[in-house]
């Protein structure tokens, strides 16, 4: 079968590989359509693991069921989540999944960006869900970056009267706000820069979209003026650049929690101003990935039309493209979710 190989973010090799099978209590799963996260596109996480197939956004039908398997069979449409926890050790017991040691090493073979995936035993058993037919293989693509969005906001623990400041509009940070709306909350501010995520933020209803002032005193004045009100319950700061981080940090009011969803290199560091965290009382929060709880979440929320999970797709490229999906997740054009379609073939990303 054909595979797309990583390499580095601009070597992405079409490569033959060998097409797994289905072993007892595991299924055979033939790719419709990868998304494209923003973990593909970072060369310092990717590359050391190289060669490597990424893709952990994939969605396709069951191709075989291996022996054993009863809720599934072939032909069936499915989801199925790459982390899986075990269920049994100290993290899983307290309900911290995602922080299970079992979890990052659990992933499908050999990853979403091939013809076929397989799902080990542990992931048929506990995170692979049934697609209902009026959900299209391109809309359940959408089911992991927002279970991690749903993730963030478990994190949170959200109530519908909180004043709530997402920083960075992406594809993440746009289902963030639209969950946050299906969840009852209204008093939402989006900060971004890009003019065209900003209206993209207000079509998901938020009350305004706008780049920050230079002063975050000058900012939460402004607030005031508008809002008639100038603290932030909770600031979730979606992008993965350590100014914006700094940015939400300010914004973080009274009692509030700051809530970082992206990562920054590793030898990136944020600066902490201990006195203002101190009077403020404030917590800071940080999320990865999602758990078998969120998932489920997020189909239900995509299904229902609660989650307008078509609205996010603006590419979409083949197999052979995935270098041209990973520069134009990068770029900063009118760009939210890439997405690969195995079987696509013709040129042309749009
Ligand atoms: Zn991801
Ligand atoms: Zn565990």
């Amino acid at each position: 079968m054909k595979a797309a190989v990583y390499y580095t973010n601009t070597d992405v090799r079409v490569e033959e590989v060998e097409k797994p099978s289905a072993g007892p209590g595991e299924i055979l799963v033939k790719t419709d359509t990868c998304g494209v996260c923003v973990a593909d596109t970072m060369e310092w996480y990717n590359k050391p693991k190289a060669p490597v197939i990424l893709g952990h956004e994939a969605v396709g039908t069951v191709a075989e069921a291996g022996e054993g398997v009863t809720d599934f069979q072939v032909g069936d449409r499915v989801f199925v989540h790459h982390h899986i926890p075990c269920m049994r050790c100290e993290e899983c017991r307290k309900g911290h999944y995602t922080l299970c040691r079992q979890f990052k090493k659990t992933h499908y073979q050999p990853g979403g960006f091939a013809e076929y995936f397989k799902a080990g035993a542990e992931h048929v058993k506990k995170d692979t869900l049934k697609l209902p037919d009026h959900v299209s293989f391109e809309e359940a693509s959408l089911i992991e970056p927002l279970a991690c969005a749903l993730h963030g906001i478990e994190r949170m623990d959200v109530k519908p009267s909180d004043r709530i400041a997402v920083v960075g509009t992406g594809t993440i940070g746009l289902m963030l706000i639209e969950a946050l709306k299906a969840y009852g909350v209204s008093d939402i501010v989006a900060y971004e820069i890009i003019p065209w995520r900003q209206e993209m933020a207000k079509k998901k209803g938020v009350l305004s979209a706008r780049a920050a002032e230079e002063d975050p005193e000058k900012e939460l004045e402004k607030l005031q003026e508008e809002f008639g009100w100038n603290q932030f319950d909770k600031v979730c700061v979606m992008a993965k650049d350590v100014r914006a981080m700094e940015t939400g940090f300010k914004l973080t009011g009274k009692g509030g929690k700051l809530l970082l969803f992206a990562t920054p290199a590793p030898e990136e560091y944020l600066k902490f101003y201990v006195s203002e965290a101190f009077f403020k009382e404030m917590e800071v929060l940080l999320t990865y990935s999602a758990n078998q709880n969120n998932t489920r979440e997020a189909l239900r929320l995509i299904a229902s039309g609660m989650i307008d999970a078509k609205s996010y797709i603006t590419h979409r490229f083949s197999l052979g493209e995935l270098d041209k999906a990973i520069a134009q997740t990068i770029g900063r054009g009118q760009c939210l979710k890439c997405i690969i379609k195995i079987d696509k073939t013709e040129e042309g990303s749009k």
